[in-house]
Formats: structure tokens, C-alpha cells, sequence
């Protein structure tokens, strides 16, 4: 059995919807093979345990008792989170799934790995990935093209890989244009004209100033930068909408 098998017997409706926007996706599923689930999957790639710790690291961070430095620090050292209900094998095109029908979310999340090839740091909605990007692309709150979830997820790679720096700086040429004179064309500034703080702004100086030349720009700001867009459009802020655009990962 096929993984389209599935979205065609079962949601129907989810499948017409893909076949509009993202039809690549479909025809990924088409050529990945659903293999029977075994116990060692759950042991070898999930941990149910983290999911709960995840959550727990992400109540401290939302009641400001530590910093998202500190969450980083944390929830990178987890393995990978799910809720031990599917497995992907990128390499060779192969789901399983715990149930015989998964939760259309588990069916994505799995077809999503073996078709953007991209682990759970990038791809995952539980980590800010480009999971969240595909399904606000699905439900239509945004033109995202697929090729706007996949430079989405190299950004955020590459910024992760210690690339951070080149990365901020490609975000500072495509998002600075919209503030003119009044937003110096650095990363931290940048970032505060959306009302988000990154623990790196930890000087503090006038937007405008040229000053901010001499902050330096941290790895998890970088990252955090992703994390907080995909926040920012689920809430529909009108800044960090801007900026997805300016960046080419949504279409008008
Ligand atoms: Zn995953």
C-alpha cells in the first residue's frame, strides 16, 4: 500500500485540497510505501517521554522563567518528539504507522520527512518547522508555495548549521527596505520593529542607530527569527506577514 492510499480513502477532502496547492506532496505519496509498524520504531525514533518534556520547557519559557536561549538549549538535547504513532525512513520512501488509519496530521508529518527530506528540527511544527507553513498553505490563510516551505527550512538550516551570520544578513537586505530611516538596517533592530525581543538585543539603542553595528548577531536569534515568523503568521502579524513575503517564502 501506498501512502496516497490512505489520504484518498480517508480524507477525501484534505486530498482535493492538496492536489490544488500542493500536488508534488501527492504525488510524493503516491510513491511512498506504507510498511507494516514494529515495536522497535516507537524505541529507535520516538520518545513519547519528550513529547511532555517539550511541553514542559515550552510552559517555563511561556511564563518567562527562562530564556529561549535556555529553551533552545533544552528541547535540542531531546530526542526526536512525537507521539510514537508514525515512522519515516526518508531514504527509501517508507512510512508506517502505529494505526491501521493515522490522524491526517501524523499522515502529513510523515509524508512531509520523506518529501521535503527534512528532520524534525526543520520539518516539525513541534519545533517552529515548515510543518506550520504547510498547513497554513493548506487551510489558504496564505499563498505559500512549496518552494517558499522549502527555502523557509534551508534558511533555518543553514542559520542552525553556524551560517547564522550570512542568514541574518539576507533577512536584513529583504526586510529593511520597509522601514526606511527609521529601523537601522542590522538583525536586532530589525527583529524589535515586530515587538519581538531576541536575548541578543541585550544592548539597547535607538532603532535608527548605527550603533547596533556593534551587537553581534547570536545563532539561536537566527533561528528564534523562523520560529517567531511561523508564530507571527499563525496569529496574522501584520509585520512578520511582511516579512515572509519580503523574503519570498509567501506569494501575494
Ligand atoms: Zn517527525
Amino acid at each position: 500500500m501506498k501512502a496516497i492510499d490512505i489520504f484518498t480513502a480517508y480524507y477525501p477532502e484534505l486530498t482535493e485540497k492538496l492536489q490544488e496547492r500542493y500536488p508534488d506532496f501527492l504525488k510524493t505519496a503516491s510513491e511512498t510505501e506504507v510498511i507494516d509498524w514494529k515495536e522497535e520504531f516507537a524505541v529507535t525514533d520516538r520518545n513519547p517521554e519528550a513529547i511532555d518534556e517539550v511541553m514542559f520547557w515550552n510552559t517555563l519559557l511561556d511564563s518567562g522563567l527562562i530564556t529561549r536561549e535556555e529553551w533552545e538549549r533544552q528541547v535540542r538535547k531531546l530526542p526526536p518528539a512525537s507521539k510514537t504513532v508514525g515512522v519515516a525512513f526518508i531514504e527509501t520512501k517508507e512510512v508506517a504507522f502505529r494505526q491501521e488509519v493515522p490522524d491526517k496530521f501524523v499522515l502529513v508529518h510523515e509524508v512531509g520527512h520523506v518529501h521535503f527530506g527534512e528532520v524534525d528540527s526543520f520539518w516539525s511544527s513541534t519545533y517552529g518547522g515548515g510543518e506550520i507553513l504547510f498547513w497554513l498553505g493548506v487551510k489558504g490563510r496564505y499563498n505559500i508555495p512549496e518552494a517558499g516551505i522549502r527555502l523557509f527550512m534551508k534558511l533555518m538550516r543553514r542559520a542552525y548549521e553556524g551560517k547564522h551570520k550570512e542568514v541574518a544578513e539576507e533577512i536584513v537586505r529583504a526586510c529593511s527596505p520597509l522601514w526606511g530611516k527609521q529601523i537601522y538596517p542590522h538583525f536586532y533592530p530589525i527583529c524589535l520593529g515586530t515587538g519581538w525581543i531576541p536575548e541578543g538585543a541585550c544592548e539597547w539603542f535607538e532603532l535608527n542607530s548605527p550603533e547596533w553595528e556593534k551587537v553581534e548577531v547570536k545563532r539561536e536569534d537566527v533561528v528564534g527569527f523562523f520560529v517567531n515568523l511561523t508564530e507571527g503568521l499563525k496569529y496574522g502579524d501584520s509585520f512578520w506577514i511582511e516579512y515572509a513575503r519580503r523574503l519570498g517564502i509567501i506569494e501575494r
